[in-house]
């Protein structure tokens, strides 16, 4: 059976569901989601990130978590990565930060990763990297120590609903069949808004809004972790942080957009990630939140170009022109500079995050 054969018999049993719970089943569904099967990245997937694009990304994220821990005073801690990908990141923040004193000899590394194929990857890429690496499907309960965590392009993989205004008021996109074929749908009207209208300010026929609960959950989970026993956490995705009225779901296969509907389980289905959302659960969970700012000027900030140089010191010419366009690729405004952002989590304490 395929997906769409499930997801068809689905909702001829049950009728239509709502978007969020036939992304959830598009991606997770645990015979024939997106992210179960496929390795999604590189030039052989659907696309890549910016850890595979520079090994500098993880470098300074690694030292981000390191000077943060140093801050903290240096105690025996918690790192977090959630949904690592090939364990790229991961390798490059282990290496970059070998040197600092004792920060290894510190940390129990947990990955949250829901792919058998990811997690083979990375295990394989970090195999001797470091003695305490764990792996887990959900972030569960977490030992009461400091939590230093790091989610890269995670947050976007997470369901969407979607509110539509019409002239009847909110309703929610439904996929329903239509022809033995997957369709949108509205549901009937709301009595009210999904979010408060200070939110959404004015809206007009067709406007959208995407709320991502379970986003909002994680990060409530984690800032009150932080919150309690100290840490850090960096959610770096692309997003938007204004109130916003749109669509922002995209579907990716080989590197390509397709309708939203057309590959269930095959192709990548993301949303745009609503950072004000996710400041403000941390916020409610008595963290501090700092930025969102741009990817660019997070990199900048952290000594991106001062690596750069570095790298190319001892670098031959064909290798110093992939550090230099890898770099440009992370920093553009054109490619992932702006559209990437970083939100930082720390405890109220700590006024300051390094780099916002
Ligand atoms: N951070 C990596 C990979 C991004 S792709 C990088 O930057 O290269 C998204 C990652 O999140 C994959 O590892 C995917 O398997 C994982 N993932 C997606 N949904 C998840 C979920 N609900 N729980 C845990 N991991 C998930």
């Amino acid at each position: 059976m395929s997906l769409v054969a499930f997801l068809l018999g689905q909702l001829r049993a049950r009728g239509p569901m709502n978007f969020s719970e036939f992304m959830e089943h598009a991606l997770a569904h645990p015979d024939y989601g997106y992210y179960r099967h496929k390795d999604p990245l590189g030039v052989q997937g659907d696309f890549t990130t910016a850890p595979e694009i520079s090994q500098i990304f993880g470098e300074l994220i690694g030292a981000w978590m390191a000077d943060a821990w140093q801050a903290q005073g240096s105690k025996k801690a918690v790192l977090m990565e959630l949904g690592p990908g090939r364990g790229t990141l991961m390798g490059d923040a282990l290496r970059a930060t070998r040197a600092v004193a004792g920060f290894h000899d510190a940390i129990d590394i947990r990955m949250v990763e829901t792919s058998p194929t990811l997690r083979a990857k990375q295990e394989a890429h970090l195999k001797n990297m470091h003695p305490c690496l764990h792996w887990q499907e959900e972030i569960g309960p977490l030992p009461r120590l400091p939590l230093f965590f790091i989610a890269n392009e995670f947050f976007d993989a997470l369901p969407v609903r979607q509110y539509v205004y019409t002239q009847k008021g909110w309703c929610m996109r439904m996929v329903a069949e239509e022809k033995g074929e997957l369709a949108f749908k509205l549901s009937s009207p709301f009595l009210h808004a999904p979010v408060s209208s200070s939110r959404h300010g004015t809206v007009k026929e067709g406007d959208v809004i995407e709320l991502c609960p379970m986003a909002e959950k994680i990060i409530h989970q984690l800032a009150q972790h932080i919150a309690t026993y100290g840490g850090a956490g960096l959610i770096i995705d692309y997003g938007y942080s204004e109130p916003h009225h749109g669509d922002s779901v995209q579907a990716v296969h080989h590197h390509a957009f397709c309708p939203v509907l057309a590959r269930p389980g095959e192709a990548d289905i993301t949303a745009h990630v609503n950072f004000t959302a996710l400041a403000r659960s941390a916020r409610h969970a008595g963290a501090s939140p700092h930025g969102p700012i741009t990817q660019a000027d997070f990199l900048r900030k952290s000594g991106a170009q001062l690596r750069a140089a570095r790298l190319c010191s001892h670098a031959s010419p064909e290798q110093q022109k992939t550090i230099l366009e890898g770099l440009e690729r992370l920093l553009s405004p054109a490619q992932m500079g702006e559209l990437f952002k970083v939100l930082a989590i720390t405890p109220q304490s700590l006024m300051q995050a390094a780099g916002f």
